[in-house]
């Protein structure tokens, strides 16, 4: 079965509220299924995404939180996608991929609903080049999503009935390949994988060639690849069939070796983005600068705040700060279990948190 997602423009998204952060496939972990909660969902097709995205949008998000939103039908809508920051659970925005199966709490899930999740599931690890951690929601949160009774789907390994797993089956190494020493040509041909392409990748990667890769590296070899390795092979001052972007010994031995520091253009140091708190940013106070720390707040995963964004420190802001604090303890003032002021230790993490550098 192969994944069919309904991108964004097919289902007729509005555009980004601001920008999402972007987050490469190597650095997903988990994946996380949630509900929709509440009364049963009777919508059909695009006004489902629709409606969560409208819910989204208004408490101050991009756009739809969750990286693909799945109807009972078995059709799979993109929001932030696989290249995009979530916004779905706290803590785990970056390293978990959120996918909000639309049904209400005490709704079943149909058998589609659970084999496309499924075979989204499979997607990722696929596409990911590891088995990702099957959690619900409120395995990173304390919450009710996603309800009983998918909570016990993911628990008992997210069983999809009737439906075939993918043959392709997360790499696995062969017995004939050490996972260090030159793999043999065999191993990179176009649109194979094999576990020496994923290394391949990473020391690219740690060469300085990252560019050359959207997504990924990952166990396939593909043209992304093969141009890396190309530029890589006419650096070292190689032409013709030396520079044909197909790895042989000489090129991987000097791939696996320490990227010598001059070959590598100095990165231009990014000016710091970080700001300080002012002081009279407390809660209860007005500010311009609350503003800023409302927004984030949302964006690295504390809202909503209803009512934002306002100069206002109120009640809503306090709340979401506090959950930055439960899930940052030791920015937590001491003796406090519930801390309502974000601090100026705790304003620059939470920027960091949201992208900033
Ligand atoms: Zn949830």
């Amino acid at each position: 079965m192969s994944v069919n997602i309904i991108s964004r423009s097919a289902w007729g998204a509005r555009p980004w509220n601001g920008t999402p952060n972007s987050v490469s496939l190597s650095h997903r972990t988990e994946f996380f299924v949630h509900y929709d909660g509440g009364h049963p969902v009777g919508r059909t097709g695009n006004a489902v995404p629709k409606a969560i995205e409208s819910v989204h949008i208004n408490q101050g998000w991009s756009g739809v939180g969750y990286n693909f939103v799945i109807d009972q039908a078995g059709n799979i809508y993109e929001g932030r996608g696989w290249n995009l920051q979530g916004a779905h659970c706290p803590g785990h925005n970056v390293s978990g991929i959120g996918v909000q199966i639309a049904i209400g709490g005490d709704q079943e899930p149909s058998d589609k609903a659970l084999a496309a999740c499924r075979a989204l599931y499979d997607e990722a690890c696929r596409k990911t080049g590891r088995t990702l951690a099957k959690k619900g929601h409120k395995d990173g949160f304390a919450t009710a999503c996603p309800g009983p009774k998918l909570y016990a789907w993911v628990k008992a390994g997210m069983p999809a009935g009737d439906y075939d797993a993918p043959s392709t089956p997360a790499p696995e190494k062969p017995a004939s390949w050490d996972g260090k020493s030159f793999p043999g040509a065999s191993a990179f041909k176009l649109g194979q994988s094999h576990p020496a392409v994923t290394v391949l990748g990473q020391r690219l990667v740690a060469h300085g060639y990252g560019r050359f890769y959207k997504e990924g590296p990952g166990p396939r070899f593909t043209e992304a690849d093969k141009d890396a390795v190309q530029a890589f092979q006419k650096a070292q001052g190689w032409t013709g069939s030396d520079a044909d972007g197909y790895p042989g010994s000489s090129t991987w031995s000097r791939l696996m070796a320490a990227p010598k520091a001059a070959s590598k253009p100095a990165p231009a140091k990014p000016k710091s983005t970080i700001v300080a708190l002012n002081s009279a940013v407390k809660p209860g106070a007005k500010h311009a600068q609350v503003k800023e720390l409302q927004q984030l707040l949302i964006k690295a995963g504390y809202g909503p705040i209803p009512g934002a964004p306002s100069t206002y420190y109120g009640p809503e802001t306090q709340k979401a700060v506090a959950r930055f604090h439960n899930k940052n303890v030791h920015l937590r003032s001491a003796g406090k279990s519930y801390d309502p002021a974000i601090g100026k230790h705790g304003f620059v993490e939470l920027q960091k948190e949201a992208g900033r550098k």
